[in-house]
């Protein structure tokens, strides 16, 4: 079939990308669902600075490739052994389709899936394939789910099935913002309650590890961010304190206020600066939990004794430690009491044609999450 999508030509482009115009909406070929397959009717997806990584090149990537992983929709179609699906289901897509079978899948991991973590990488379906094509050639899968597009074809394990009746412009920030975040403070980190916590780096992800805290029971909550209005939207997410990291001082006013540093640093922004101030302002005894993803080539670097003499740790923490069929669910029950006020991440909805000018919004830090209506 043929489906609209938004295509990198190539990674690497400069800002303004609405000068730059690096994402070309294109018509495809779509290949049908195959074995272990699913077509999905995308109705809504958000822009993530993991697509922004993969146009500026931060996150090497082959190319062209059709962006997009953060959304939601409905089944379409299913192929060949598809049992959990049916044409209708209410879906969000998932970043990191796990295979079962490896070792981590095996440990209850399936964040750190192997084949998973290989079919991304090499921008295809879990199973190998490629189902985009224009004129014959390729066009490569972004995480397994190509969401710019007003159809797509994933593996069955790219997905979880919701029954609830959330709004799909909600729902898709569930897949990757959210699940993120609040793992990250409660599956990885799984902090003790009246733990204290700060967050470095407010996107999408830092905000949801901030409504994750907040749930989790931390009583002290400290935002850190180079940018003024996000530090409102900490606040008034009930962040107990902000603090701009662009002060020099900024590692000693927190060590101040949080006497001694808090007990979980989580940093999300995946720049060394902002490691080096959670690493500095986590306490003796306590933890960094990092979700940033850098340029593979950069190397971050501490005092190697402040590990054994003040016990410090630093964990990493991939879609959140979290099992997808499991914690998406949970999370949206949470919602649903209103625990995670998820809505307060939407800030902007553009159609799939204003994409490049959605990833300038996205850089220049003027919007939490950006969601493309796929109606429009
Ligand atoms: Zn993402
Ligand atoms: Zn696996």
């Amino acid at each position: 079939m043929k489906v609209k999508s938004a295509v990198l030509t190539e990674s690497g482009a400069t800002s303004p990308y609405v000068e730059s115009l690096p994402i070309k909406i294109e018509t495809l070929d779509l290949d049908p669902p195959g074995e272990g397959e699913v077509l999905v009717n995308i109705k809504a997806a958000s822009l993530c600075h993991s697509d922004l990584s993969v146009v500026n090149g931060t996150r090497p990537r082959p190319t062209p490739m059709a962006l997009g992983h953060e959304a939601s929709g409905v089944v379409d179609k299913v192929g060949e052994g598809v049992h959990n699906f049916v044409p209708g289901d209410k879906v969000v897509c998932v970043f990191v389709p796990s295979c079962g079978n490896c070792l981590s899948c095996r440990e209850g991991r399936p964040a750190l899936c192997e084949v998973g973590g290989k079919a991304n990488n090499d921008g295809t379906l879990l199973n190998g394939n490629i189902c985009l094509h224009k004129n014959g050639k390729d066009i490569y899968h972004h995480l397994g789910v190509s969401a710019f597009s007003d159809y797509v074809v994933v593996n069955k394990n790219s997905l979880v099935k919701v029954n609830n009746d959330i709004p799909f412009d909600k729902l898709a920030l569930f897949g990757c913002a959210v699940i993120t975040g609040v793992g990250a403070v409660t599956n990885t980190a799984d902090i003790k309650f009246g733990s204290t916590v700060a967050i470095v780096g407010l996107g999408g992800v830092g905000l949801s590890a901030l409504m994750g805290a907040i749930a989790a029971g931390a009583s002290h909550i400290i935002a850190i961010d180079i940018n003024d209005e996000k530090l409102k939207y900490a606040k008034k997410l009930g962040a107990t304190d902000t603090f701009n990291s662009k002060d020099k001082k900024v590692i000693d006013e927190v060590l101040k206020a949080s006497i001694g540093g808090v007990d979980y640093a989580f940093e999300t922004a995946g720049a060394i600066a902002a490691m080096e101030v959670a690493y500095g302002i986590t306490k003796r005894g306590g933890s960094t939990v990092t979700t940033g993803l850098p340029n593979p080539e950069q190397f971050f670097s501490f005092p190697y004794v402040t590990l054994t003499a003040e016990e410090k740790s630093i964990k990493g923490s991939y879609v959140g430690s979290c099992v997808p069929q499991r914690d998406i669910p949970r999370f949206i029950d949470l919602y649903g009491q209103n625990k995670l006020p998820v809505d307060e991440l939407h800030t902007d909805t553009i159609s799939l044609k204003e994409i490049n000018e959605g990833f300038d919004k996205l850089e220049n830090g003027e919007a939490l999450r950006i969601v493309i209506d796929l109606s429009k």
